[in-house]
């Protein structure tokens, strides 16, 4: 029988200290919501819990779990706050377990190149820390300069570097974490290799905080590439676009290659000036390219650029100095905040091969205009993964909701008869759990749900995520 809310503060105090447990209204308001829809004010998704911890050490968070297992207490694991299928929101109540505190980077061996940080470290802060002695982490989300480590461990994330460097799971080599019963865990380690036994590191990368709490990290660096090059390229058509990401993917290994649609450019249009020439294209292409010398990324533009106006598009904007660099940066990261000012909106992360990147943005477009939504499309071109806004405009809740679903069911039935799958980034969470059975067959959904009855047998770690 689950504690009620007083009774339960005062357990964990007992456990943890006061200063680590919040009850008041404020808190469990805070803890209640994440970004899952952007700008939704009190129509979005709210689960305040009875109790919000903030451990400031593993032991903490093990006595948490001990505590919590023993009286069945539902425990929500949360790092910023930032996701956006839902995975932080405490849908059953019970304890919200903010890894916030939890903020050490504990050590920066260069000679071996790995990182040892805890799971409430900032993404940025690492990259700068690192950076700061010539070492290099990719995975860039661009929520990077407030989502925490561990939750981009527990959703896989990824951002525009994905391209050439691989999503988050590419960089961890181990894990420190916490089970549901409170017994703490490690898995790899610092070596390069390790099959000695099955790989738990990989498998709790992504497992959206329903199989474990991850505690620390180890991650892999490499150096800080000496050389960047950015450039924008704009095509008259989305197919011409589209067909050119795969050449330049094949032929060029662009660090980022990013799409932005005819309705993305306008929106950034709004907040920022444009060049003309980028207002009146269809959809933008924009690479990125590393390596060692300017001299031969400048050559590399050059041919790619050739490719790509073969394949239709027109005259390349190249940024020549640092400065350039970030205002073509600019006009990709912020379409989030352009699409935010426009109206709420409920952001789709569908992924797909490559080669149908086109189809799914035709897709995305078909589902929206069925049910009178406007939706505007960008994202990791090069990785197939498109975030799909669907836009509220002025729709009351309920009709918001039945046209946002509908389209959403359409959109991945597509994505699905596409080869793709549902999520690329940004997990199943709460909102997506209803289409898993799109991405992933029957037989291997049961033994997913085995895997977490293995973890979790009493299924008090994120209760209510993922699984339909
Ligand atoms: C403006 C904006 C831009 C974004 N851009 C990107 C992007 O480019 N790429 C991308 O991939 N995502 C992006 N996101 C989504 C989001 O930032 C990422 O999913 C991020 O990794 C979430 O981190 P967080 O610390 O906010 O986790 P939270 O939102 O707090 O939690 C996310 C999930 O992780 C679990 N979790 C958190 N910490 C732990 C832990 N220590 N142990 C176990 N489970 C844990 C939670 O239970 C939940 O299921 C963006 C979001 C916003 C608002």
């Amino acid at each position: 029988m689950a504690l009620a809310g007083t009774d339960l503060a005062t357990g964990l105090r007992a456990l943890v200290g006061d200063a680590a447990v919040l009850d008041d209204a404020d808190s469990r308001e805070r803890y209640g919501r994440d970004e899952t829809e952007r700008g939704g004010g009190p129509d979005a998704p709210f689960f305040p819990p009875q109790v919000v911890v903030l451990p400031e050490r593993v032991d903490q968070v093990a006595a948490v779990l001990r505590f919590a297992s023993a009286q069945r207490i539902p425990v929500t694991p949360r790092g910023a706050g930032t996701g956006l299928s839902g995975g932080a929101l405490p849908v059953y109540g019970g304890i919200a377990l903010g890894l916030e505190r939890l903020g050490r980077i504990r050590s920066i061996d260069a000679r071996n190149l790995v990182v040892e940080a805890e799971a409430g470290v900032i993404t940025a802060d690492l990259q700068r820390a690192v950076e700061a002695q010539g070492l290099f982490y990719p995975p860039d989300p661009a929520s990077r300069d407030s989502c925490q480590l561990g939750g981009n461990l527990a959703e896989d994330s990824a951002g525009p570097r994905s391209c050439k460097y691989g999503t988050t799971r590419a960089w961890v080599l181990g894990l420190e974490a916490v089970l549901a019963s409170g017994e703490v865990i490690h898995t790899g380690g610092k070596n390069r290799k390790d099959v000695a036994g099955y790989n738990l590191t990989q498998l709790l990368v992504g497992s959206e905080g329903t199989l474990a709490v991850i505690t620390a990290a180890t991650l892999r660096l490499t150096s800080l590439p000496a050389a960047t090059l950015t450039m924008i390229l704009p095509f008259p058509a989305l197919a011409a676009a589209a067909r050119a990401v795969e050449t330049i993917c094949a032929e060029h290994d662009p660090a980022a290659c990013e799409i932005l649609e005819a309705a993305a450019i306008d929106a950034v249009g709004r907040l920022m000036p444009l060049p003309p020439m980028l207002r009146a294209s269809a959809a933008l292409l924009l690479i990125e390219l590393h390596g060692e010398h300017r001299d031969r990324l400048l050559e590399r533009a050059e041919l790619l650029a050739a490719a790509a106006a073969a394949a239709g598009a027109g005259e390349a904007m190249v940024a020549y100095d640092a400065a350039e660099e970030r205002r073509l940066w600019a006009i990709r990261r912020r379409v989030g905040e352009a699409v935010k000012y426009l109206s709420t909106y409920k952001e789709a992360d569908a992924v797909v091969p490559r080669a149908a990147l086109a189809d799914l943005v035709l897709a995305a477009r078909a589902a929206a205009d069925r049910h009178g939504l406007q939706a505007i499309c960008y994202g990791h071109a090069g990785d197939g993964n498109l975030h799909i806004n669907l836009l509220r405009g002025d729709l009351d809740a309920a009709a918001w909701h039945a046209r946002r679903d509908a389209a959403e069911g359409e959109l991945f039935e597509a994505v699905a008869a596409l080869a793709g799958k549902i999520t690329g980034e940004h997990g199943v969470g709460w909102t997506q759990r209803r289409y898993l059975p799109l991405s992933v067959d029957p037989p291997t959904l049961a033994l997913m749900k085995s895997v977490k009855a293995a973890f979790d047998p009493m299924g008090i770690l994120n209760p209510g995520k993922i699984f339909p």
